[in-house]
């Protein structure tokens, strides 16, 4: 008997619960990816290549026998199902909105070649769904969520490892859609991290060892390079936060605590997205949709400015920098220009989101656009109103030597020490080719907060 391995976000071979029930199921199967144009389309260059680099690795590792195929899934699982007479189809279930409705006309597509799609795990320790309060409803707010995500718990690690499974050989296929070859890279300005789960095995450890205990007093501090580098590799399922969370169970020091706590912040935003999908386009609290936002050939000429990273605030011109540089952002940054953007700027946090999905290497639509919506306001945060991050405060406090500034600013290379987060202030004058800064933070908090009154008389 044949089944079919669907891979999707889950691009490993270790820690793979699908490979354990499609082995239960029948006696050989054929791993599958389907290159979807309802997904590739809107992704960014970063996150192709990063893609196309993990499917390579992936396919080497299951010696060579990964099925890549092109089209609507509805339309060729079904007949590959059919070409391979294969009964099930396994998968690890998705919870973002794509992801649902597609599985769904799969499954029923599925049903008439008498296939069977088989859902086993998830891109995250605790599916969304499971952790409800006491009254059986789901969480609004992070912190009773992730008590209650701790309580529930999680599954060990999956055994397994390519030759959990025993893999067709594709070319026996009999029929059914062409196999297309895993595309060549697309032209990308920015340096990506290595794709594939060798690397995220590689970089975890890496993490485990030197960085973990660390965590929490560096993670802030971009210059410090204090965070894992793991969110590309949880975004493709190179690694499972199973594993992640396992490895770092037995550890005590607060960094392990603090660095669990944002795995956390992940299953949180996949929870609040499968709750509320509109979320992903609109605002969470819709009270928000009273707060006035800039829009035309103004606000068109700001956001170009911000994106281009000459806003003429330093620390905000460094994340946006580092974002092209390195199609990723620390996430101090991605806090302070997106508040930038919202609360300096007044333009819709949509504008922001969807650039960075463009670019972001680690692009993913829950943690993002709820990141997005806890900076503008209007998402989970419980105390929205005051949040208005100072660009220069939020520069000499978390870069305070000025080294991470320095780094994506050439301009402002030769600035020393923290003078470089107000180079309006320098003796000489802000130096060549530096813009001024394009507002005055004082007067636009003042017209944020003015804004934020209409939002809070809102019904
Ligand atoms: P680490 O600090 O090492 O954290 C480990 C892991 O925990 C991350 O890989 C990530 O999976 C998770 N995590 C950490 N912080 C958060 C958080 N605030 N929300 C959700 N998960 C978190 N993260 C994405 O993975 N994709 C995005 O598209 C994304 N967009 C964001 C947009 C905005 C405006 C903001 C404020 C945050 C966004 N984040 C996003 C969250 C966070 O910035 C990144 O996960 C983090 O910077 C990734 O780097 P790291 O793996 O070194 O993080």
């Amino acid at each position: 008997s044949t089944a079919v391995v669907w891979f999707r976000r889950d691009l490993r071979v270790h820690d793979q619960p699908t490979f354990l029930s499609a082995a239960d199921a029948a006696d050989r199967s054929l791993a599958l990816f389907v290159l979807d144009p309802a997904l590739l389309t809107p992704s960014g260059a970063a996150r192709k290549n990063f893609l196309y680099g993990a499917l390579r690795e992936l396919d080497s590792a299951l010696g060579g026998k990964l099925l890549v195929v092109h089209g609507d899934p509805a339309d060729v699982v079904p007949r590959i199902a059919k070409a391979v007479g294969a009964a099930t189809v396994h998968i690890a279930a998705d919870y973002g909105p794509y992801g649902r409705e597609r599985d769904e006309n799969v499954e029923k597509a599925l049903a008439d070649v008498d296939a069977e799609l088989v859902r086993t795990g998830s891109p995250y320790a605790v599916a969304p769904d499971r952790v409800k309060n006491g009254s059986g409803d789901p969480f609004k707010v992070f912190t009773p969520f992730s008590r209650a995500w701790a309580d529930h718990g999680w599954r060990a690690p999956a055994d397994t490892d390519a030759s959990t499974v025993t893999w067709m050989d594709p070319s026996d296929k009999d029929g059914g859609p062409r196999a297309v070859k895993i595309p060549d890279d697309e032209t990308c300005e920015s340096q990506l991290p290595e794709p594939g789960e060798s690397a995220a095995l590689a970089l975890w450890k890496e993490f485990l060892d030197g960085g973990v205990d660390g965590y929490r007093d560096r993670r802030d501090l971009p210059a410090a390079q204090g965070t894992s580098g793991m969110s590309p590799y949880l975004k493709y399922g190179c690694i499972h936060p199973r594993t992640i969370l396992a490895d770092t169970a037995s550890m005590k020091s607060d960094g392990a605590g603090t660095y669990r706590t944002e795995i956390a912040w992940r299953e949180f935003y996949a929870d609040v997205l499968y709750q509320r999908p509109d979320s992903a386009r609109e605002n969470y609290d819709k009270k928000f949709d009273a707060l006035p936002n800039e829009t035309g050939p103004e606000a068109d000429e700001a956001f170009a400015a911000w994106q281009e990273g000459r806003t003429g605030f330093p620390i905000v011109d460094a994340g946006m920098r580092q974002l092209r540089a390195e199609a990723w952002m620390h996430n101090r940054l991605r806090m302070i220009v997106a508040s930038f953007l919202t609360k300096d700027l007044h333009l819709p946090w949509w504008w922001g989101a969807r650039h960075f999905m463009q670019l972001l290497v680690d692009g993913d639509l829950a943690s993002n656009q709820h990141g997005w919506q806890w900076t503008a306001g209007s998402g989970t945060d419980a105390s929205p109103y005051f949040r208005i991050f100072n660009p220069i405060t939020q520069g000499e406090r978390f870069d305070p030597d000025g080294d991470y500034v320095r780094r994506w600013v050439p301009e402002l290379a030769g600035v020393k020490g923290k003078a470089v987060h107000q180079p309006w202030k320098l003796p000489d004058g802000i130096p060549d080719g530096y813009p001024e800064p394009m507002v005055d933070h004082k007067a636009e908090r003042q017209e944020s907060l003015a804004r934020y009154e209409k939002v809070k008389n809102a019904r």
